[in-house]
């Protein structure tokens, strides 16, 4: 059983297939049949994109990932307001605290907000970090770990109110939480974490209020990023997108059915021996266990035959995870922990 879909997915076949259809000419050509041909297909692809998310195709920004799309956020307003007072949240991924880290490095004033004992970022624990020089607060909408879902639109109301950007990590949100993109100045997603192919995400933008871009070159995506737009991958994350959010209801109840079978094979294949952490506030595709007794990566690569999924995330995956520490477990409590991540679509043992 593929349990590790938190860390990444098959491609979806109808996303497959629309991939197949790009043409292949650049999106800045003109004059040929390909060439426009490429321009309808991107252009369409954007307007699905933006009204999958409900927002204006001007606050789209295609992106190698959604590690690129936190790196170009949080150092281009970092560039804007060199000065000024940043908060993150010390559970983030790596992707937004190695980039605050390094921004450390040349001079950045950033203060890290701590989870409370379920796991949660909530918003009273932000509002105790801010300061008159806040400029900017970065909190992940779901945690890859744990699946926790973090106080997300009390957290915006509070920086509406306080005249601070707010910037949130979604990658795992999408398709699992309903995100109203109009409480988020700035947000990063990734396509491959929901069906679509790996090496393209979204930044969500201010078009008000736009960051330094961190491709600089020619004058692509409104001067955002420069490079080639990559026809094939756009047509996939539009298609995948469409995939996750217009079939909400019924992709949630399939996710569902999926984490009552893994809990009864759970129960049947080690009964008193396991147990569940993070039972608030949590998406309904993370199901983080314990496994008493156990050193989860020996058990690990022991089970592989029967389950494949990991012990917390793919990118940090040699380290004892920060994101438990964080959240006060104990080193037994960490070394026992397992993370299994469901799939969206299709049933567990397909
Ligand atoms: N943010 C979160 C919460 C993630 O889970 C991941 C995936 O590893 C990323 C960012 C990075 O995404 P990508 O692989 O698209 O760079």
């Amino acid at each position: 059983m593929y349990l590790d879909n938190a860390a990444t997915t098959k491609v979806h076949p109808l996303v497959k297939k629309e991939m197949d259809k790009a043409s292949f000419a650049n999106y800045n050509a003109k004059y040929y049949p390909s060439a426009l041909e490429t321009k309808t297909q991107i252009n369409d692809a954007i307007s699905t994109i933006a009204k999958c998310l409900d927002i204006d195709e001007k606050r789209i920004v295609i992106t190698s990932g959604a590690t690129e799309s936190n790196n170009y956020i949080i150092k281009g307003l970092f560039s804007k307001y060199p000065n000024k007072h940043f908060i993150c949240s010390t559970i983030e991924h790596k992707s937004v605290l190695g980039t605050f880290e390094y921004l450390e490095t040349l001079g950045m004033n950033v203060d890290y907000v701590k989870p409370n004992k379920n796991g949660q970022i909530t918003k009273q624990s932000v509002a105790d970090l801010i300061c008159e020089d806040t400029v900017l607060v970065s909190v992940m909408y779901v945690n890859n770990e744990t699946g926790v879902i973090n106080e997300i639109p009390e957290i915006s109301d509070l920086c509406k109110e306080k005249d601070i950007l707010f910037h949130s990590d979604v990658v795992q949100a999408i398709g699992k939480c309903q995100v109203d993109f109009s409480k988020l100045n700035y947000a990063s997603i990734s396509a491959h974490k929901i069906s679509g192919p790996k090496g393209v995400g979204l930044a969500i933008i201010d078009p008000e209020n736009k960051p330094v871009p961190l491709l600089h070159g020619s004058t692509q995506q409104n001067n955002n990023r420069a490079g080639t737009l990559p026809n094939e991958l756009i047509l996939g994350i539009a298609k995948a997108l469409d995939l996750a959010i217009n079939n909400f209801e019924e992709n949630h109840r399939n996710i569902l059915n999926n984490r009552k079978k893994i809990i009864e094979f759970l129960d049947e294949n080690l009964g008193d021996d396991y147990y569940l952490n993070f039972t608030s506030n949590t998406v309904d595709n993370i199901v983080h266990v314990g496994i008493k007794g156990e050193i989860n990566q020996i058990f690990l690569s022991d089970n592989a035959e029967m389950i494949n999924a990991s012990t917390g995330s793919a990118c940090s995956i040699a380290e004892p995870s920060y994101v438990l520490k964080e959240c006060g477990f104990t080193d037994q409590k960490i070394r026992e922990s397992i993370r299994l991540s469901l799939p969206m679509y299709g049933m567990l043992d397909e």
